[in-house]
């Protein structure tokens, strides 16, 4: 029984317009443990009778006899598993991986096989002594010569453990010393295998060949034995094993590392691609996790960044609670006196000369210096008591000195009160711009410096009240309400006009104003005397004593409303409305009570938070196509330059899925390093960079799971589609094709 016997087997290519013969009705029978030479000159057919015995390529006519059974019906599996077991290859251009090193290429091949670690690493050991490389056993190929090349390949051949080792025109190359070392060294290895080697110098071989065919035409014109070959019997061969997972996963990683300026190249696409997606991604998230949650009307000047905790049974809050607090993911820090933060109303700031009216501004909150973060201010933060940081808003510089009035001091009117909480120097400017004044612990730490504050604000926004947001209800006709010490009234009150006057006696007016929850609070004053011009315009300026009895009464009325009871509080600082709304969800309900002063959900905040999602998901998956295509687009050439090493690959045995899943795999840890590689650069631009950190906030691990599984679906797809690329074609297409490049 042959092991492989041709019977009037024919091939023929095709093109277009022609049909070239590769070889006709070859009847030709191989045993193993011959040492076959086939000679002819260029283009007699030596190569593709090669191709068709070795499973590389397919035939036409007549049949092919493998260990006796037919092979026309051989699918593509067949011929991998046909190559994959018995044909070890040698080739003229020397089908060597060049980014790998000797010792990676041998191993490679014994990798393949599933041999297990030890005995990989000493048998390719052996293996290079043997072929006399051991000394370059660490060298790239790219740097051997052509005969060590073919030395290594030869080594790699053997590797396999195959019965078959085929050669084309393995000393083409060489010069004759070299051509010489590998002839002799495909003979000491002839023992036991069939050896079928193809050149056209048949000197170089006529010392080993046990049989000699000469082809023409694409016919064997001359089969003669030249010595007695000691035929063998195939003994029955292990079934091959198939790369472990870890062997695919070393091999991706030599693949990635072993050509280095491809790597950083692609990596910085990568890296690129992903780190576009992912702001995008995130400012989407911070987006639909961000609507619907607004400022409260009723708390305008609370900051969403002050959550305020309060025990349901009274008692002190003590540190192991405090540390609790502090260690919730969203809380900044935590401020055992909640009092210093829960303020909502104005503070007058004024620089320098009172009466420079360029020179002050309003302040809405007051907050603690540890709310504030470095990188949010220009500036030092303050330290001593009497140093603050304000917002750049207001036209304030680092260094100025300010004063704190809780009443308006440049107060046209003559109302003035100055009860100023003192003179400040500002050390920091808020770059976010928040109308918030940030005082220093040693400030806050003063016993009377928090409910000072507390009274002058309760103080001033009734009185501001009173001032701006007022209304004097006359013949049904609402006005601002002023008082004027300028004027020399006959009357209480003057209604601001024209023309001639008239006094009117004993009349009521009504004086609304708002509490703090919006609703209207109104006085009625009885028994006064208004001075009535013709035609009445807006205003009514009231004598200073009247506005006193006004201002008392509203005081009263009001005060109670804006009084805080001092109570148990604790303050927590969070960067913003979604971890405000994280708080209140991570929070003991039956513990504490959890106030959000400043957030209010939006009536129609699911169903915006799922019409948002909605558009951000087309929108993210539409821009995740276009990075993709770029992606593709650059990798796709790098790629193509890979095909020899992929051809290389199959022809040493790696099957079309050991393959595909190596690709795969490749694509897979390059996305995967490029993400984490993206998170570290993101992680640290981030902090230098507020408009990137406010998105950021909004990122859970959750969706950095999202982000990375998405990277890792894309590389995978990106592995096969080249996949497919790859397996078009078929080996020796793909070889013989890198040969002409
Ligand atoms: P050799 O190896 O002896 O030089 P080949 O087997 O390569 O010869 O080629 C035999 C014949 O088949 C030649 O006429 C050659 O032009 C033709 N041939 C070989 N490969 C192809 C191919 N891929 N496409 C078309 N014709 C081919
Ligand atoms: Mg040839």
């Amino acid at each position: 029984m042959a092991m492989i016997k041709l019977d009037q087997v024919s091939k023929y290519y095709r093109s277009e317009e022609t049909v070239s013969v590769g070889m006709k009705n070859i009847s030709l029978e191989f045993e193993l443990g011959e040492f076959v030479a086939v000679t002819g000159e260029s283009g007699s057919g030596k190569s593709t009778l090669l191709n068709v015995i070795s499973g590389l390529d397919g035939y036409e006519d007549g049949e092919l006899f493998l260990f006796n059974e037919e092979t026309s019906h051989y699918t593509i599996a067949d011929w991998e598993r046909y190559r994959g077991t018995y044909i070890g290859f040698v080739f003229q251009n020397y089908n060597i991986i060049d980014s790998y090193t000797v010792y990676q290429n041998v191993v490679l091949a014994l990798e393949i096989q599933g041999y297990n670690k030890h005995e990989r690493k000493q048998r390719a050991l052996e293996l290079i002594d043997k072929v006399g490389l051991t000394s370059h056993k660490n060298h790239k190929a790219s740097k051997l010569s052509g005969g060590q090349k073919q030395r290594a390949v030869i080594a790699r051949a053997l590797a396999k453990d195959c019965p078959i080792i085929v050669a084309d025109e393995p000393t083409g190359n060489l010069d004759s010393e070299s051509a010489e070392q590998v002839m002799k060294l495909l003979h000491d290895i002839a023992k036991d295998k069939l050896i079928v080697v193809v050149t056209h110098d048949y000197d170089q071989v006529k010392e080993y060949a046990t049989r000699k065919i000469k082809m023409h035409d694409g016919e064997v014109v001359e089969d003669k034995q030249i010595k007695k070959a000691e035929i063998k019997q195939l003994e029955q061969l292990a079934k091959p094993k198939s790369m472990t997972f870890f062997g695919l996963l070393r091999f991706a990683l030599v693949n990635l590392f072993s050509t280095p300026k491809k790597l950083i190249f692609l990596m910085i696409m990568q890296i690129l691609v992903i780190s576009v997606f992912t702001i995008v991604y995130t400012n989407q998230v911070s987006e639909i996790r961000e609507v619907g949650l607004e400022q409260s009307y009723i708390f305008p000047s609370v900051p969403e960044t002050r959550v305020l905790i309060e025990k349901r049974d009274g008692t002190d809050f003590n540190q192991s609670e405090i540390d609790a607090f502090e260690e919730l993911s969203y809380v900044n820090v935590v401020h055992p006196n909640a009092m210093n933060f829960y303020n909502e109303t104005r503070l007058y700031i004024v620089k320098g000369q009172t009466d420079d009216y360029y020179n002050r501004g309003i302040i809405t909150a007051t907050d603690s210096v540890e709310a504030l973060n470095q990188r949010d201010i220009e500036g030092s933060l303050p330290v001593a008591i009497n140093e603050v940081v304000v917002s750049a808003y207001e036209n304030f510089n680092i260094g100025d000195q300010i004063k704190l009035n809780p009443g308006n001091p440049w107060e046209y009117f003559g109302y003035e009160q100055d009860i100023s909480i003192g003179t400040f120097i500002v050390t920091g400017i808020d770059k976010l711009d928040r109308d918030i004044i940030y005082f220093s612990e040693a400030f806050l730490a003063q016993e009377t410096s928090n409910e000072a504050i507390i009274d002058y604000q309760v103080l001033s926004q009734i009185e501001s009240s009173i001032q701006y947001e007022s209304r004097i209800n006359y013949n049904n006709q609402k006005n601002f309400l002023y008082s004027d010490p300028f004027l020399n009234l006959q009357s209480d009150i003057e209604v601001d006009g024209t023309g001639e006057r008239t006094i009117l006696t004993n009349q009521s007016i009504e004086f609304t104003t708002y509490d703090r929850y919006y609703n209207e609070v109104s006085y009625t004053m009885t028994g006064l005397s208004i001075s009535v011009p013709e035609e009445p315009m807006n205003g009514i300026a009231v004598d200073a004593d009247v506005f006193q009895v006004f201002k008392n009464a509203i005081l009263e009325m009001l005060e109670n409303q804006y009084t805080i009871e001092p109570k148990n509080y604790i303050s927590l600082s969070v960067d913003g409305f979604y971890g405000g709304n994280k708080i209140i969800d991570s929070v003991d309900a039956d513990l504490y009570k959890v106030y959000y002063p400043a957030n209010i959900s939006g009536s129609w905040r699911e169903m915006q938070v799922f019409f948002l999602s909605f558009l951000a998901v087309i929108l993210l998956t539409l821009f995740g196509l276009f990075l993709y295509s770029i992606v593709h687009a650059v990798t796709k050439n790098v790629m193509n330059a890979r095909k020899k090493d992929f051809a290389i690959f199959r022809s040493i045995g790696a099957n079309k899925s050991t393959l595909a899943k190596l690709v795969v795999l490749e694509q897979v840890l390059m996305s995967t390093i490029g993400f984490i590689l993206t998170m570290i650069i993101l992680q640290f631009i981030s902090s230098n960079f507020t408009l990137l950190s406010a998105d950021l906030q909004y990122m859970e691990l959750k969706d950095y799971f999202i982000l990375l599984f998405a990277f890792m679906f894309f590389g995978a797809w990106l592995g096969l589609r080249f996949n497919k690329k790859v397996f078009n074609q078929s080996v020796i297409e793909t070889i013989s094709q890198s040969r002409g490049e």
